[in-house]
């Protein structure tokens, strides 16, 4: 049925929704009419996202608010520019719907989809907000967030993890204690190599440029490091690469992913129950410490 005060120039002579430009009788092009809203209800809580809830929805479900925090910089001639965030919305996503199997109600953020990538500089596409405005973006977004019953942050890329350490030493100041979990596989290579493709694989075939995957700088990351902080990624791998992604499979990506979300899901159901427990409360030193993640990354991801 029409909306009652459907404008006369928005409906047909009998009275239907226009749903095309039209030219009326008088030659005069009309304006048509919005498109319907999607039908269905929108996804909501418990288990959505933010964006699609209402405050009063969020006021009684009192979720844990859930943060995918990614990049936006170089994988190598064969992954997507996006394939951090791809890969921490789909384990935030994962998380969202662990917490509420396990009765927290859970809601996903916007995803965060640049972050500080100043060691891709160079390739083109790469966008970063550097480390200090990271810094200052996840203090402000943690404090905007007091109605939560707690914030879990999943990052999706190494090079973000030294500003969200900074970030929860003062949150932490503050009495605000934000769980971060690192997306760290449990084994796999540094950057854009077989452990990322793997995972893409997985989760998103149709950005993988697989013909043009290529090996990059294949020395572990301890060899790599220095010369990394020094020179950026483009100083030690032309292509961008740091690693082998020839070999890497769907159904590894999948082990992986499985896996990470397993312990993803174990620490952040520890350290929310150590925030909300009055009897046992998080120690300076706990692990679950935001400035001192659980599983801090061997070695740079992302
Ligand atoms: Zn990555």
């Amino acid at each position: 049925m029409n909306p009652p005060d459907l404008p006369a120039d928005r409906r047909t002579a009998n009275g239907d929704r226009r749903t095309h430009a039209e030219v009326d009788g008088a030659g005069t092009h009309v304006v048509k009419a919005p498109p319907d809203p999607p039908p269905g209800p929108l996804p909501g809580l418990p288990a959505g996202r933010l964006e699609c809830a209402t405050w009063p929805e969020v006021a009684v479900a009192h979720p844990v608010l859930v943060v995918a925090v990614g990049s936006c910089e170089q994988h190598g001639p064969h992954l997507p520019l996006g394939t951090d965030s791809v890969i921490a919305a789909a384990v935030a996503e994962r998380l969202v719907a662990g917490l509420e199997a396990a009765d927290r109600p859970a809601v996903l953020a916007p995803i965060i989809s640049i972050g500080a990538s100043g060691e891709h500089a160079g390739f083109p596409g790469t966008l970063s907000f550097g480390s200090a405005v990271m810094e200052e973006m996840v203090v402000e977004l943690v404090r905007s967030a007091d109605h939560f019953a707690a914030v879990v942050i999943v990052n999706g890329h190494g090079g973000n993890t030294a500003a969200l350490a900074a970030a929860g030493e003062r949150l932490a100041a503050e009495g605000r204690r934000p769980v971060v979990i690192p997306c760290s596989f449990a084994r796999g290579d540094a950057h854009a190599g077989r452990t990322e493709t793997s995972v893409m694989l997985a989760l998103a075939p149709d950005l993988v440029r697989i013909d043009l995957a290529e090996p990059g700088a294949v020395e572990g990351w301890p060899e790599l490091r220095d010369r990394v902080l020094a020179g950026g990624v483009a100083s030690v791998s032309p292509n961008g690469v740091l690693g082998d992604p020839t070999g890497a499979t769907a159904a590894e990506g999948r082990s992986l992913l499985d896996d990470l979300v397993a312990r993803s899901l174990a620490t952040a159901l520890a350290a929310l129950n150590a925030l909300v427990d009055p009897v046992d409360p998080v120690d300076p030193v706990d692990p679950v410490d935001p400035a001192d993640p659980v599983d801090p990354p061997a070695r740079l991801h992302g």
